[in-house]
């Protein structure tokens, strides 16, 4: 696992030390972290702080032009809403630590042109899968279940 992926994963450990849903996420311009989040909804009482929102929110106003040379990490494939996000700003590339647990819109994403690469990462998916196991309910809220 390269060092934007466990940045991505670490983020995802302080959310559930948070008490939260353990999905963390790095937005990567040119070889640099601009903007890290995690999963919120529970913290903030949020319907749409997901990692990759929250890392999207904490990248701040970037230009277009930042984006496009972006690549957005997330330990877990993307939901509708950020895969929204990923196209309208034109991230151009993700890399997901895994999609066992979840399969988000790779296929939207992948037929508009965005390069994804799941790595199934085990550190990614015993995260996810504990977590699940252990709060149904939230998960499901999560997903709109
Ligand atoms: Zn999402």
């Amino acid at each position: 696992m390269d060092e934007f992926m466990q940045a991505a994963l670490a983020e995802a450990r302080q959310g559930l030390a948070e008490g939260g849903i353990p999905i963390g996420s790095v937005i990567v311009h040119q070889g640099r972290i601009i903007g890290r989040g995690h999963n919120r909804r529970i913290q903030q009482g949020s319907p749409i702080l997901h990692g990759e929102m929250d890392a999207f929110e904490n990248a701040g106003r970037q230009p277009a032009r930042v984006y496009r040379e972006s690549v957005l990490y997330t330990t877990l494939s993307p939901c509708s809403m950020c895969s929204g996000a990923i196209l309208l700003y034109g991230i151009p590339r993700i890399v997901v630590g895994e999609n066992r647990t979840f399969m988000g819109e790779e296929e939207l994403l992948r037929s508009r042109g965005v390069r994804v690469e799941v790595l199934q990462d085990e550190s990614c998916i015993t995260l996810m899968r504990d977590f699940i196991a252990a709060r149904p309910d939230l998960w499901n809220e999560d997903i709109g279940v």
